[in-house]
């Protein structure tokens, strides 16, 4: 029996390491509610990622609920259909209406020159999402967002430590969020944050994950939980002490990726961007079936017989949920809709054997139209 590879497996420090960051947690019997692991790992993240301000949140999709609400915002939120189901649901679920950008089809993030067509005297904000690390053209973007007196909020959930023009990716916007989940680059088990620079934002977000409490006798906001606790904040802390060299394994992995599919014909591997410092959170190519030989699907049932799990990721657009059916028209995002049948991930985490990524080239390849 094979052994089952998965398109990811979370970064973890050893269980002694973590048995001794969360002994402090035992002694003073604080679990929750900013205690002294929070408050470190806030002040390390706030150093790592190069960002002026951040507020850590029990995960990402919370962090995203949160800063659109601390925005106040009102009516349309301009964003793209190509990403995971918590960008849409956090925009929905804040009673605000998305509506749909089409994609640049090398990098996969917001096509900035159908921004403008999109705007109406409805839009209170811009929303678009860093995909697999790539970063979207930010400066256009906030061009736009200037112009048309708009909120800019960024998912960075796939670009933990990345910088762009040696800035952290952060730092973009009026605010970003960053993903922690398991499956992330980084870890906290669970868990995410909001970084942004305004101070009154800061004050207003640090209320409404806390139940919109605003002392012990005064509630001024219909807040959410969206606490970190201290058992995440210490896993955070272990796992900031690997990240560089989890990134570092991961970019070896994604030039071996490289140099045995590029060039090959049918196969369109993700763009690489000038002035961005990757972290290799994702490998994804984009399958032409005709020119190729064989369909995304294909390729993915194949490598399945060998146990291997690459992910269709991200298929289906959220704008063609279920929940979601006859709100909106997918077609009207051409590119990300066929994009969307067409890409998927492939396996990539630090611990990763070089050997395996050969064989899932061996596989892909096997595939091939002769
Ligand atoms: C993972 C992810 C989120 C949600 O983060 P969680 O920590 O899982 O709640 C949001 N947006 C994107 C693009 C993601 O990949």
């Amino acid at each position: 029996m094979e052994k089952r590879i998965n398109v990811t497996r979370s970064l973890m420090p050893s269980f002694e390491e973590y048995i001794e960051e969360i002994r402090p947690i035992w002694d003073s019997h604080w679990l929750t509610n900013m205690g002294v692991k929070h408050q470190e790992l806030e002040d390390k993240l706030k150093e790592y990622l190069h960002v002026p301000e951040i507020s850590l949140m029990s995960n990402g999709h919370m962090s995203l609920e949160m800063a659109l609400q601390a925005m106040e915002l009102e009516g349309e939120i301009i964003t793209t259909p190509f990403t995971f189901a918590s960008t849409t649901h956090a925009i929905t679920r804040n009673n605000l209406e998305p509506v749909f950008c089409d994609i640049d089809p090398f990098d996969f993030t917001m096509d900035v020159s159908k921004i403008e067509t999109l705007i109406t005297d409805r839009t209170s904000a811009i929303l678009p999402v860093h995909v697999y690390g790539n970063i979207c053209q930010v400066n256009e973007i906030d061009r736009i967002a200037k112009k048309h007196g708009l909120k800019v909020i960024y998912d960075a959930a796939h670009a933990f430590a990345e910088t762009y023009h040696g800035q952290g990716v952060g730092c973009y916007g009026d605010a970003s969020i960053f993903s922690f989940h398991a499956t992330k680059v980084f870890n906290t088990i669970e868990g995410g944050c909001v970084c942004f620079s305004d101070e009154a934002f800061g004050i207003q977000l640090s209320r409404l994950k806390n139940f919109g409490i605003c002392n012990e006798e005064v509630v001024d906001g219909i807040g959410a939980n969206a606490k970190m606790n201290e058992f995440q904040a210490a896993m955070g802390l272990c796992n900031l002490r690997y990240i560089d060299g989890e990134i570092k394994k991961r970019k070896h992995l994604t030039e071996c990726y490289r140099e045995r599919l590029e060039r090959q014909k049918g196969i369109q591997l993700n763009a690489v961007q000038k002035d961005v410092k990757s972290n290799y959170a994702y490998f994804p190519v984009v399958i032409n079936a005709e020119e190729f030989g064989a369909s995304r699907d294909e390729i993915c049932g194949e490598l399945k017989k060998y146990q291997i799990y690459a992910r269709k990721y991200f298929y289906p657009l959220t704008s063609s949920f279920e929940c979601y059916h006859g709100r909106f028209t997918p077609e009207e995002t051409p590119v990300a809709w066929n994009i969307s049948k067409e890409v998927m991930t492939l396996p990539l985490y630090g611990e990763l054997e070089e050997n395996i990524v050969h064989r899932v080239c061996d596989i892909i390849l096997s595939l091939k139209k002769r």
